[in-house]
C-alpha cells in the first residue's frame, strides 16, 4: 500500500526564499528496506506503523514522495580544514519536509544519497551502505548515550552500483535533525547574501531554536551566545565519552547543537588526546583535544557573520562578539568539570576536582588504558571492588596513589549511598567498538548480511547496562588493530 500524504510543513522552504534550490531525488532501481527506526518514527507521528517494508523503501528511497513532500538542497558555505569554500551546499542530500514531534519540536527529515542536486559539484550525489549504516550505529549510539544528535529514520539500499575506489552498494539515508541550520549556513548568506537575509536567517534560527531570545534587548547577542553554550556542552559530552567527530568544518556545525554529520567520526579506545582517525586529517587538525579550541574557532566564524546585526558601529559590534568567543572556554571548562564530577561520582564541587581529573587521564595516557573501560571500573571500585580496575592498569604505582586521592576527596562528600551506580549511569559500558562497527559493516555491504548489523545495534541501545550475553561489545579492539584503524568521509 503506497504512502500517500504525510504531515510535512516547509518553514524553511517557505521563510527563506533564495536559500536553497528546489530539486528532486533520483529515482532508484530496487528499493530494499535496511533499516527503519520504529520508535523514532512514531517520535515524529508519522502515522506508519503497519506499514509494509516495499512501501517505505519506495518513500525513503526518494522513488514514491509522498503529497506534501517538498524536497530542497539547502545551501551553504563552510570552511574545510580551514579553508572557505564558499559554495558547497547540499551535494547529495535533499530536505523533504519538516514535522512536528511529540514533544512539540519542530524537526527537519532528509534525504540523504539521493542524487545530484545543483550543488553536487563533482560528486554523483550518491552514498554507500557501509557508510549510511555507520551513520546509523553512531547516531543511535550516541542517542542512547544522551547525547544530542542527529538520527537515522531509514535506510534504503538503492540496488546500484556506487562507485568509489571499488564499487559498493548504493544507499540512500533518511536523517532527522532538530534542524539542518549550521555555520556554514549563515557564512553562505553572509557571503552571498544582503545584509537584510542575514537578518532573516538569524530571526529564522532565533523563532526556531531560541524563542527566549526574542524578548532580549540584543536579540542577536543572545542568540550567538545560545549557540556556544549548547556547542560547549555538547563538546564537553563528545569528550566524555571519547567521540572523536573528525571532521568539524564549520559545515558540519549544526546550530541546534547536535551532532551531524557521521563521516569518518570514531570512538577512542586506548586513552590518547592527540588521537586522530581521520585518513585526510594530516595534521591532526581535529583531534580528540582539538575537539573545545576548533569549536570556538567555529563559533567566531558564526560571529563574523553576525557582526552587522551586533551593533551599528562595528568596533561594538567585535567587542560584543568577542565577549561570547572568548567566554567559551571558560563555558567548555564548566560542562566538562561537571561532567567530569559526575563521571568521578563525585555529588558536589570540590577546588582541585579538575587536578584530580587530569591526573587520572594522564595515568590513563601513560598506559594507554581503554577509556571507557577504565571510568566503567572505576565505578566497581567505588563499591569496593578494585581488581577489575588494577588489572587494565598492569601494576602502575601512580595507580594506587591516585586512587588515595580520590577516595579521599568522595570520602569528603556526605556519605553517598548509591555512588558507583550513579557511576554507572554517566560512565558506559558499551560504545562503538570499532572492531565490532567494522565487521558489522563488512558484512552488511560485502554480504549483504545484516545480523551483525543489527545486534549491534541492539546492544548500543542499552550502553549503561552490563549484560554478559553482550560482553563481546565491550571488548576492546586490539592494539594492532587500532594502529591501524583509519576512517573515511562518508562519500
Ligand atoms: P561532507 O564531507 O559530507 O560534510 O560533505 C561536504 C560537501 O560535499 C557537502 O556539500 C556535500 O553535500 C558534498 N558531497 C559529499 N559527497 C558528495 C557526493 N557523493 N556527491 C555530491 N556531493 C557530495
Ligand atoms: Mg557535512
Amino acid at each position: 500500500m503506497p504512502i500517500t500524504s504525510l504531515p510535512f510543513d516547509h518553514t524553511y522552504a517557505r521563510e527563506l526564499p533564495g536559500f536553497y534550490a528546489p530539486c528532486q531525488p533520483a529515482s532508484v532501481r530496487a528499493p530494499l528496506l535496511l533499516f527503519f527506526n520504529h520508535s523514532l518514527s512514531e517520535e515524529l507521528r508519522l502515522g506508519l506503523a503497519g506499514q509494509d517494508d516495499a512501501a517505505l523503501a519506495a518513500l525513503f528511497s526518494g522513488n514514491a514522495l509522498p503529497a506534501g513532500a517538498q524536497p530542497i538542497a539547502q545551501a551553504y558555505s563552510g570552511h574545510q580544514f580551514g579553508h572557505f569554500s564558499p559554495q558547497l551546499g547540499d551535494g547529495r542530500a535533499l530536505l523533504i519536509g519538516e514535522v512536528i514531534d511529540r514533544h512539540g519540536l519542530r524537526r527537519d527529515i532528509a534525504l540523504k544519497g539521493s542524487g545530484r542536486t545543483p550543488f553536487s559539484r563533482n560528486g554523483d550525489g550518491k552514498a554507500a551502505v557501509g557508510p549510511m549504516l555507520r551513520e546509523v550505529l553512531m547516531g543511535e549510539a550516541m542517542h542512547a548515550l544522551d547525547i544530542p544528535t542527529t538520527r537515522a529514520l531509514a535506510v534504503v539500499a538503492t540496488g546500484e552500483a556506487v562507485f568509489r575506489e571499488r564499487t559498493l552498494p548504493g544507499a540512500v539515508l533518511t536523517r532527522v535533525a532538530a534542524s539542518h541550520l549550521r555555520v556554514g549556513t549563515f557564512q553562505y548568506i553572509s557571503a552571498h547574501g544582503s545584509l537584510e537575509q542575514v537578518r532573516q536567517l538569524a530571526d529564522y534560527a532565533i523563532a526556531r531554536h531560541e524563542p527566549e531570545c526574542q524578548e532580549a534587548a540584543n536579540r542577536y547577542l543572545g542568540f550567538l551566545r545560545a549557540v556556544a553554550e549548547r556547542q560547549a556542552a555538547l563538546i564537553a559530552r563528545w569528550m566524555h565519552v571519547g567521540f572523536i567527530h573528525g571532521v568539524m568544518n564549520t559545515d558540519n556545525m549544526g546550530i541546534p547543537g547536535e551532532t551531524i554529520d557521521y563521516g569518518p567520526c570514531a570512538f577512542m579506545e586506548a586513552y590518547d588526546p592527540g588521537a586522530v582517525f581521520s585518513s585526510i586529517d594530516e595534521m591532526g587538525r581535529y583531534a580528540y583535544q582539538a575537539q573545545p579550541r576548533i569549536a570556538r574557532w567555529n563559533l567566531a566564524r558564526l560571529a563574523e557573520t553576525l557582526l552587522p546585526l551586533l551593533a551599528e558601529a562595528e568596533g561594538q559590534a567585535i567587542e560584543l562578539a568577542t565577549e561570547v568567543i572568548d567566554a567559551f572556554p571558560a563555558r567548555y571548562q564548566h560542562h566538562w568539570l561537571a561532567g567530569l564530577r559526575a563521571k568521578l561520582g563525585l555529588s558536589g564541587p570540590g577546588d582541585d576536582d579538575a587536578a584530580l581529573g587530569e591526573s587520572w587521564l594522564d595515568l590513563l595516557h601513560a598506559q594507554q588504558v581503554d577509556f571507557t573501560l577504565a571510568w566503567r571500573r572505576l565505578a566497581d571500585a567505588a563499591e569496593g571492588n578494585e581488581a577489575p580496575l588494577r588489572a587494565l592498569f598492569a601494576g602502575q604505582p601512580g595507580l594506587e596513589r591516585w586512587l588515595q586521592r580520590w577516595r579521599e576527596r568522595c570520602a569528603a562528600e556526605p556519605a553517598v549511598q548509591d555512588r558507583a551506580a550513579r557511576m554507572r549511569r554517566t560512565n558506559p559500558w558499551l560504545i562503538p567498538r570499532n572492531h565490532r562497527v567494522e565487521e558489522a559493516l563488512a558484512a552488511a555491504s560485502d554480504e549483504g548480511d545484516l545480523t551483525l548489523f543489527e545486534q549491534l545495534l541492539h546492544a548500543l541501545r542499552q550502553p549503561f547496562d552490563e549484560d554478559p550475553a553482550l560482553a563481546r561489545y565491550a571488548e576492546p579492539a586490539s592494539g594492532a588493530f587500532m594502529a591501524e584503524f583509519r576512517t573515511f568521509c562518508g562519500t
